[in-house]
């Protein structure tokens, strides 16, 4: 198969990863910097330009679209969509995971297990924001972190209405959330493949520290999941319409519960941790779906 993989860097592990794998698996692999393409967007012959030359022939792609280029991302995407290859991950599955709410509310209506969670912009309400979640301790969520930049934990009622009023005053987005003690800093990343979690991996918060993302130096290790913690993160995947997503949960003394579902999952940690070959699972998920359209 001839496969595009979109990423704005061939040198950054995932990308590196997918393009060997498919090459031992006797592809012809291309890196994409889709922030470099442009489109002709005309119905009868749609097409994508890069460095002068039309992309054609392409039997499928593997979108890598970093989270400050939704928009340009997943219009690249979605030409290559209209133009009728096979996408590993469908462009309007990437747009909605990208934003935190519209994500919640999706597995919400799927009666998948979330931290029970509040939204507001500018409330006058603070109070009864605050009770939503069943007060202090809880935890304040800017809507646009990542890395667990921007991720509060208020221990008092003071101090989340501080925190909430600080936000406010800087006009942002905000969730408001039960803190799940009992996960004691740590968090579960579960990497599905086509409906399947191909591999699990634990990451622990550095002491004293109630994020455990690697970001902010937390350590991982693999994990056996539970049969309802591998279900939950189908089922969330699915939900989102996501056939490679990196599910990320907290074990409560309610269940699995997801905190978010992320379209672009680093492969790094995941295969250093659970030694895992996760690229290879990737092209064969391709494999397997571009045959199967081709003898439909
Ligand atoms: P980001 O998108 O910035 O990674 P997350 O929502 O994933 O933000 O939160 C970062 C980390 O904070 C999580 O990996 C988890 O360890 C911790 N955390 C987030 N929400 C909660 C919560 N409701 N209860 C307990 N810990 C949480
Ligand atoms: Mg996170």
């Amino acid at each position: 198969m001839k496969i595009a993989i979109l990423s704005q860097d061939s040198s950054l592990y995932s990308t590196k990863r997918l393009r060997e794998a498919g090459e031992t698996r006797g592809h012809q692999m291309r890196v994409i910097n889709y922030l470099r393409c442009y489109m002709n967007i005309t119905s009868h012959q749609p097409t994508v330009v890069y460095n002068g030359n039309l992309l054609e022939n392409f039997d499928a792609i593997i979108p890598r679209i970093g989270a400050s280029r939704t928009f340009y991302g997943t219009a690249v995407v979605r030409q290559f969509e209209v133009m009728g290859v096979f996408s590993a991950n469908e462009s309007h599955a990437i747009s909605r995971s990208r934003d935190k709410l519209h994500c919640l509310q999706i597995l919400a209506r799927e009666g998948i297990g979330l931290p029970v969670t509040g939204f507001a912009h500018a409330t006058e309400d603070i109070h009864g924001l605050i009770e939503t979640v069943g007060g202090a301790p809880l935890v304040i969520k800017l809507l646009e972190g990542t890395q667990g930049i921007g991720v509060v934990l208020a221990e008092t009622y003071q101090a989340a209405k501080s925190v909430i009023e600080a936000f406010r005053g800087l006009n942002a987005n905000i969730l408001v959330q039960e803190f799940i003690k009992e996960a004691k800093g740590a968090d579960i990343r579960c990497f599905v493949v086509n409906n399947k979690v191909v591999a699990s991996m634990k990451r622990q918060g550095a002491e004293g520290e109630f994020r455990s993302n690697l970001h902010r130096g937390g350590k991982a290790e693999k994990i056996k999941l539970t049969p309802e913690e591998r279900s939950t993160a189908v089922r969330a995947a699915k939900a989102m319409g996501l056939k490679i997503a990196g599910v990320d949960m907290l074990r409560s003394n309610h269940g699995p519960v997801v905190m978010e579902v992320n379209s672009s999952p680093g492969l790094e940690g995941i295969e250093k941790y659970t030694e895992v070959d996760v690229a290879s699972k990737i092209i064969e998920f391709l494999e397997k779906n571009v045959k199967e359209i081709a003898t439909d």
